[in-house]
């Protein structure tokens, strides 16, 4: 369910940028960028991209995910660390709740490949 609205509003992005594009350019490959904190499948993305882009546009387009692990920011250590997806969200050493996330969130297209 996530995904799917998930791709909604990933084709709803493309769409926009497509239809700026004073020549519709064919869309190969759709480069996004998924962080592990987002909880998004990477084979459910690629399952609803499927599904949603026939016979549109972007039917022909694939779609390439890199994931960013989580990388939370410790300030009384003053140190980064890689939390362990549900089991610890706090820091190893001192065991400071997280609370200053710098990777992991991100849900982006990266760019767009054409021909
Ligand atoms: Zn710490």
């Amino acid at each position: 369910m996530h995904e799917t609205d998930m791709t909604k509003a990933l084709i709803m992005t493309v769409r926009d940028w497509y239809e700026s594009q004073p020549e519709q350019p064919q869309i190969q490959t759709i480069h996004l960028i998924v962080g592990q904190f987002t909880c998004v499948e990477p084979a459910s993305l690629q399952f609803a991209f499927e599904v949603q882009t026939r016979n549109s546009f972007l039917e022909n387009a694939a779609l390439a995910i890199q994931e960013t692990p989580l990388i939370a920011f410790c300030h009384p250590c003053q140190k980064e660390y890689h939390p362990q997806m549900g089991q610890q969200y706090a820091c190893p050493d001192c065991q400071n709740p997280m609370e200053d996330i710098r990777s992991g969130r991100e849900l982006k297209v990266d760019r767009i490949e054409y021909a």
